[in-house]
């Protein structure tokens, strides 16, 4: 009788890739955490106990078909795992690192139940699709046949490429409008090196240009180049992002050296790929030797802390309004920034600054408590009388989330209706607008959300415009 390859979960410890030590990984900006050899990812894929109803899958926002791919990988066939995967998810890869699986696939693994841990679904799908890039089975978009119609994309993110991927497979004529000068969104810009190293996503942009994308670059589109869009193409897709910084307005908060997450963030990614900086080369956005406070609990607030940390901060602290359990941002993350060096401040919120001659010397911190829930079920930070202290600063980071900027005065649309947040008035299943033609995927319809989520948009937006134009989905060339 044949060996059963599955259910390994009783007899296997879970076991996550290596993952280097704070002391090296402090000193640079490489991922954290080691590929798995091809005997650990074999073993670690035959933990799964091939549920009949998958709450993994079910969880994941692209439903792929985790079960069947871990089969696959723990037998050895690989490339046929790829396959799979590559069939549900436009960036495999990239999920694989970034997506916060305790919250998705793994937060849902019935053997973690039952007290055994989680198969390593993320780092299991990351080694399939590295495995993959390096035995050359991935390959640009190859239609058998050259469609007339043509997509314009405004933003070129996680939402928008998936979706360019998508329709250029199927032979659409695809381009790609961004501000910045590089394509990718949030994972060039925004995500830091030590979560997503950058020629994981550079290797991607390549593949797509390979495949017949178009990139129109250094295109910040303003009215009148959204309506030379909208007239040039059969459909657009506004895949945007969500960028305006939410601030703190109190006494002090104009001194210099209070900065936005933001323009930190893409600072030092900037860096990364070793562009001249002004901000950065002048001292303004780095945080080597100074006393850096990072104020905010989200993951854009763990990215600030710990790219501080590799910056070569003196000290990092962050302050948060309510206490550990009750921070959006993912734990993994907080106990990797611990293990850094970074000191969380809980139940702290500021209250103001202090200046020494326009320069910031220090944040007013007041001590809270959490009290009864609010509205929404969640326990409201109450104020501590008495307790304030003063925190010591050179660098105060705001990482207080990101809210959309007004899209209609942005692209000359009173008729493009939006929620009131600000966000686009979107389909979820389809992306379409209240404007026939033009759809919207992503952050700007959904609010500062998961790149899983915005891959998700993109591909089902790509589907119903390919329904629309009659075009059957992905023909590939013989
Ligand atoms: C610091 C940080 C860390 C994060 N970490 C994670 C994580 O670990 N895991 C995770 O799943 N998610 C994470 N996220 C969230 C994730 O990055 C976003 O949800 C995702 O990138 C949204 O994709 P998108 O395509 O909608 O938009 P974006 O990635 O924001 O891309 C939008 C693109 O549109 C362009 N654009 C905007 N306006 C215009 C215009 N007028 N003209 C031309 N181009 C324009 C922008 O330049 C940008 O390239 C993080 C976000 C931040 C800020
Ligand atoms: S895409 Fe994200 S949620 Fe889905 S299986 Fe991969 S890591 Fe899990």
């Amino acid at each position: 009788m044949a060996k059963q390859p599955m259910l390994k979960f009783v007899s296997v410890d879970r076991d996550m890739p290596e993952k280097r030590q704070a002391e090296t990984r402090r000193e640079d900006f490489d991922e954290i955490y080691a590929e798995y050899a091809d005997a650990k990812a074999k073993e670690q894929a035959s933990r799964c106990s091939q549920c009949g109803v998958p709450y993994c899958q079910t969880h994941c926002p692209l439903h792929n078909n985790i079960p069947d791919w871990l089969r696959l990988t723990a037998t050895g066939r690989l490339e046929e795992a790829y396959q799979m995967s590559q069939a549900t998810n436009t960036f495999p890869e990239i999920c694989g690192r970034i997506c916060p699986q305790d919250r998705l696939c793994e937060g849902n693994c019935v053997i973690e139940q039952s007290g055994h841990g989680t198969v390593t679904i993320g780092s299991v799908e990351k080694y399939i699709t590295d495995t993959a890039w390096e035995n050359g089975w991935v390959k640009p978009a190859a239609p058998a046949v050259e469609r007339p119609e043509s997509v314009g994309i405004i933003g070129g993110g996680p939402g928008g490429l998936a979706a360019a991927d998508m329709l250029r497979q199927a032979g659409i004529q695809v381009t790609v409008y961004d501000r910045y000068d590089r394509a990718g969104g949030l994972l060039t810009y925004g995500i830091p090196g030590f979560k997503l190293e950058k020629d994981v996503v550079m290797r991607r942009i390549q593949q797509l240009k390979d495949g017949g994308v178009e990139f129109v670059m250094d295109c910040d589109v303003d009215a009148d180049i959204f309506a030379t869009i909208q007239a040039e193409h059969d459909a657009v897709i506004i895949a945007t992002g969500v960028y305006k910084s939410r601030d703190l307005q109190m006494p002090g908060s104009g001194a210099q050296g209070i900065e936005k997450a933001i323009d930190f963030l893409v600072a030092s990614n900037r860096k990364s790929f070793g562009d001249a900086v002004e901000d950065y080369d002048n001292g303004r956005l780095s945080a080597d030797g100074k006393r850096v406070v990072v104020i905010g609990g989200g993951d854009t607030a763990m990215d600030c802390v710990r790219t501080s940390i590799r910056e070569g901060a003196v000290s990092v602290k962050c302050l948060y309004r309510r206490d550990r359990a009750n921070m959006p941002g993912s734990q993994r993350e907080v106990a990797n920034a611990e293990e850094e060096g970074v000191v969380f401040e809980w139940l702290s919120a500021p209250k103001g600054f202090t200046d020494d001659n326009g320069k910031v010397s220090g944040v007013m911190v007041q001590k809270m408590r959490l009290g009864a829930p609010d509205a929404s079920g969640r326990q409201a930070p109450e104020v501590i009388e008495g307790a304030d202290y003063v925190e010591e600063a050179d660098l105060v980071i705001k990482a207080l989330g990101f809210e959309p900027e007004d899209m209609q005065t942005m692209f000359g649309k009173p008729e493009l209706a939006v929620t009131r947040w600000g966000t686009i008035k979107a389909q979820f299943t389809t992306g379409e607008t209240e404007i026939p033609g033009v759809y919207a995927v992503g952050d700007i319809v959904r609010g500062a959300s998961l790149v899983v989520w915005a891959i998700k948009d993109g591909r089902d937006c790509a589907e119903a415009i390919l329904k629309k134009l009659n075009a059957p989905a992905a023909v590939a060339a013989e």
